[in-house]
């Protein structure tokens, strides 16, 4: 009998922890009932404990399926200082390393392994002998070709539950798109799902967007006068990685270049480096960080625009881990946004990927609460404003726009909440274009309430709405407008909606001209 007693007992004991964090016990009663689990926590949220503890707890095997061969080392050497016992096999073994692993786990003295997705044919014959009590799947959102890190290699996981239909499976995962989160159920074949969701706010990350005009110097500036802070800085580029590094290390900073391509004893000298605090900075593409667990980086700059949303949450969710007050800062720059363009029409699932990435963009051009633009994206609707983002603590000039919102709202629920944005904006405006005829939206009351303002300028509203959390797009039903329950609260309720007519004019400018 496993009671509440038994596992706040081993937290305590094996992980040194008085208590859970949010979620983390109902997620760990889940799988312990025996249902298959979907976890959804933000980076630095805890998800290890979710399934490390019930592996000890538990009579059998847990596996643990991660994409992060890199890290399986680390992981499993802290699992046993902690007195776990625990192993991990992956493709930088040698055959006969493997072999002496899957011995070990024959005699039943492990309980748990890592595994990458790659390797798990090597353990499949294990099972005829040994237990399996829980299949764990880290970085889940890996198995969705819509999410924003897709392997190859976890295509073929939707096999487990048909081998294993009485194990519980847990999927964890920091992206909570919900395309991606019904996606990762989906392919999994998980049964009926328990989901838990915990909250994303982060709210010791102040928030900040500037435009990409002298970044180096902008960079430089903010570095130099926080000499004992520690940071990382995401590019897009390789190249540019070591070339930041190159001109930070020039201007007396202790910078240095992390990306893939670079050998693997440098990288893992510069990832310890950091880690101790011997490097101060580390220009990074994307590679870096995942499962990086140092919980005083203290600021996270992207110096190149992020391809979406997700990506972007985790990476400055690496920063202020440890709780505390740290900054980000996100340049951004109209070149950046053409050359992501191109990567993203020439790769998979190219429209939703171009409509993250224009979803992203308009992050950056946004005049409200940032925080709330990043929880509505995740679905969690929040009314105030957090006070810690560039926008609340300088806020533009709004006017009082509910009508213009309710104009805007009304229209969406009269198109079934089923077209996408210049729809929407046409038949506002009684655009009488061969859709609008062919659909006879003519026809439908609020057709024309909106002629008397301009494309350009409902465009920026309706954008304003999504930002404020009143209406979302459906990235996977072809960009369609939906409303939140925030707009009925406008329609019916009487709530005010505040908008502003400033626009982010200067950027494309300003950052075109930039070296
Ligand atoms: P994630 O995988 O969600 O990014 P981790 O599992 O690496 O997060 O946990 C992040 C940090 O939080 C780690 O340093 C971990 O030791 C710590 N942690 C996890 N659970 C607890 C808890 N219940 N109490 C205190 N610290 C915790
Ligand atoms: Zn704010």
């Amino acid at each position: 009998m496993i009671t509440s007693q038994l596992l706040h007992d081993t937290l305590k004991e094996n992980f040194g922890f008085e208590k859970f964090r949010p979620n983390q016990e109902k997620i760990i009663n889940s799988i312990i009932s025996g249902k298959d689990t979907l976890a959804i926590m933000p980076t630095g949220g805890g998800k290890s404990i979710c399934f490390q503890l019930p592996a000890l707890v538990f009579p059998g095997l847990t596996i643990v399926i991660s994409p992060l061969i890199a890290l399986m080392k680390d992981q499993v050497d802290s699992l046993k200082t902690n007195g776990i016992e625990a192993c991990y096999i992956n493709s930088s073994q040698s055959a006969a390393e493997q072999q002496t692993h899957i011995d070990v786990i024959k005699d039943g003295h492990i309980k748990i392994v890592y595994i990458a997705p790659e390797s798990l044919s090597y353990i499949e014959n294990l099972f005829n002998t040994i237990s399996l009590s829980l299949i764990a799947i880290d970085e889940a959102h890996c198995i969705s070709s819509w999410g924003h890190d897709f392997r190859p290699a976890y295509t073929n996981l939707g096999y487990l539950k048909k081998r294993f239909p009485s194990t519980p499976i847990l999927a964890l995962t920091a992206t909570a798109d919900k395309a991606t989160r019904k996606d990762i159920s989906a392919q999994l074949n998980l049964i009926d799902p328990q989901t838990f969701i915990s909250s994303f706010d982060r709210k010791n990350l102040s928030l900040e967007v500037r435009p990409a005009l002298d970044r180096v110097k902008q960079i430089q500036d903010f570095i130099e006068s926080r000499p004992t802070e520690s940071g990382i800085i995401y590019c897009l580029s390789r190249k540019t990685t070591e070339e930041l590094a190159q001109k930070l290390s020039k201007a007396g900073i202790n910078a240095k270049a992390y990306h893939a391509g670079l050998d693997v004893a440098l990288r893992s000298k510069t990832q310890d480096e950091f880690i101790n605090d011997d490097c101060q900075v580390v220009c990074a593409t994307i590679a870096f960080g995942m499962g990086i667990d140092k919980s005083n980086v203290r600021w996270v700059i992207h110096y190149n625009l992020p391809k979406n949303i997700e990506g972007y949450y985790q990476e400055i969710g690496r920063a202020g881990r440890d709780g505390l007050p740290s900054e980000t800062i996100l340049f951004e720059s109209y070149g950046d946004v053409i050359q992501l363009q191109k990567f993203a029409s020439q790769g998979l699932n190219a429209e939703v990927q171009l409509a993250k990435l224009e979803r992203m963009k308009q992050y950056a051009d946004a005049f409200s609460c940032r925080r709330k633009i990043l929880l509505s994206y995740f679905g969690e609707l929040v009314t105030e404003n957090c006070g810690n983002c560039d926008i609340c603590k300088n806020p533009p000039e709004f006017f009082d726009g509910t009508v213009i919102a309710q104009k805007a709202l009304s229209a969406i629920i009269r198109l079934k909440e089923s077209e996408p944005l210049p729809v929407i904006i046409d038949f506002l405006r009684g655009s009488k274009n061969a859709y609008i005829f062919e659909k006879d939206y003519q026809n439908l009351k609020t057709y024309a309430v909106g002629s008397d303002i301009s494309w350009f300028d409902w465009n920026q509203y309706i954008i304003q709405l999504i930002n404020q959390g009143y209406c979302e797009i459906a990235f996977h039903q072809k960009n369609k407008i939906r409303l939140t329950t925030l707009a009925r609260e406008v329609l019916f309720e009487g709530d005010k909606v505040q908008l502003t007519t400033m626009v982010k004019a200067n950027i494309e400018k300003t950052a075109a001209i930039e070296p």
